[in-house]
């Protein structure tokens, strides 16, 4: 065979093995991605697509640091993580911002991808303090024609993004964030919906019924006292029928938030009936329990209520107190629970009969 046709096979063989490899490679970039995204369409929960999209992205694909902030002008998906217990410390990477404007600043308004260096003057909202990656991709999420936020990649290797590289796999997957995000929050904003009771934005029955459950479940294990109140405004009928039923809303909504204020954030606040809320006051025995609910009965008969067209109202409440001082030993905590809830009714009644607007313990 002549030397040059055999240097050519050479050559050929050479470029069809760096083709092969190069073929190879791109297939498991390819899986990366498409594992990614599977992973993320079938998360179901906020906290765990957080941690998903802002931990194990992080590792899956060898990066430094991976953020994604937020616009969030109403404060909706800062108040959704309180509500579900996240704690925003857990997540470094998640940045809010009010408004669209630092974006629009960075990406103009066609919203596509910044690659490039890390440059802090125009870069550093979308990365925590202290991350200052050498190199960056800024993709932004827009779902329905609206910039939702962007996710961000940054890499120690300056290299790893630049100017003019393709962007179709990062933005796809941007764009798939984006959609499990919106979900998430919207399946969470429902949840939220079904717990909430919308004239007075306080927990519904059902959330307390949930919670009654989970927390004698918990005071049953750690060996902790759980105390419970029944509280019922009085008169309520002859409030509707001499101002009318929109001054009794009212009256509602201002006396959920009065008790609400006497209450911790671990406590759980819930409407149990039209003029009827309970409350759970969690490791606390009879003797604080009564406190509460006497600081709760003073909060509403001391002030007036500002009903509609600004009738001052006066108010009272009565309220049923029973604790729950050792169930460590109780085999069945549903029967346990609905005991807790029977004595604390039949407290209120005995606080009713003896004249309104009064505190009544039990047992
Ligand atoms: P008591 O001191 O014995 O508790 O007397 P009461 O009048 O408060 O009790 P009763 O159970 O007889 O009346 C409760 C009233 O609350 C009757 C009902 O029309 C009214 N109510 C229930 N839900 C709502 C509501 O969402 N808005 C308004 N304005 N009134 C409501
Ligand atoms: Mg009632
Ligand atoms: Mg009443």
């Amino acid at each position: 065979m002549p030397g040059g046709t055999l240097t050519d096979n050479r050559e050929l063989r050479h470029r069809l093995e760096s083709l092969l490899a190069q073929a190879r490679q791109n297939e498991q970039v390819l899986r990366r991605f498409q594992e990614a995204e599977l992973r993320m369409l079938g998360i179901g929960g906020l906290k765990e697509l957080l941690h998903y999209v802002l931990l194990e992205l992080k590792d899956s694909f060898e990066l430094d640091t991976v953020t994604l902030a937020l616009i969030d002008p109403e404060y909706e998906v800062r108040r959704m993580l309180i509500d579900l217990g996240i704690a925003a410390a857990d997540f470094p990477g998640l940045i809010f911002l009010d408004s669209p404007a630092k974006f629009l600043r960075l990406c103009g308004t066609l919203l596509t991808p910044v690659l490039g260096q890390y440059n802090a003057a125009s870069r550093a909202p979308f990365f925590p303090p202290g991350a200052a990656p050498a190199s960056i991709a800024i993709l932004p999420m827009v779902r329905q024609k609206k910039l939702i936020g962007s996710l961000n990649l940054g890499s120690a290797n300056g290299q790893r993004f630049a100017p003019g590289m393709a962007t179709d796999f990062i933005a796809r997957l941007a764009v798939i964030a984006g959609v499990c995000l919106e979900n998430v929050t919207n399946s969470e904003r429902l949840k939220h919906l079904g717990l909430t009771d919308p004239l007075t934005g306080v927990h519904n029955r059902r959330y307390f019924d949930q919670r009654l459950q989970e927390e004698m479940g918990r005071a049953q294990r750690q060996g902790y006292p759980l105390s419970c109140l029944f509280l019922d405004i009085d008169h309520f009928k002859r409030i509707n029928d001499e101002h009318g039923h929109q001054t009794g809303d009212c009256v509602l909504r201002e006396a959920a938030w009065r008790i609400k204020g006497q209450l911790r954030s671990i406590d759980v606040l819930g409407r149990y009936g039209g003029e009827e809320f309970a409350v759970l006051l969690i490791q606390t025995d009879s003797d604080s329990a009564l406190n509460v609910a006497e600081r709760i009965r003073l909060s509403i008969a001391d002030q007036r209520f500002k009903g509609e067209e600004d009738a001052a109202v006066a108010a009272t409440i009565s309220v049923g107190v029973a604790t729950l001082r050792d169930a460590s030993r109780a085999p069945n905590i549903g029967a346990l629970a609905q005991r807790l809830v029977a004595q604390a009714d039949q407290a209120l009644y005995r606080a009713k009969h003896g004249g309104r607007n009064r505190v009544a313990g039990g047992s």
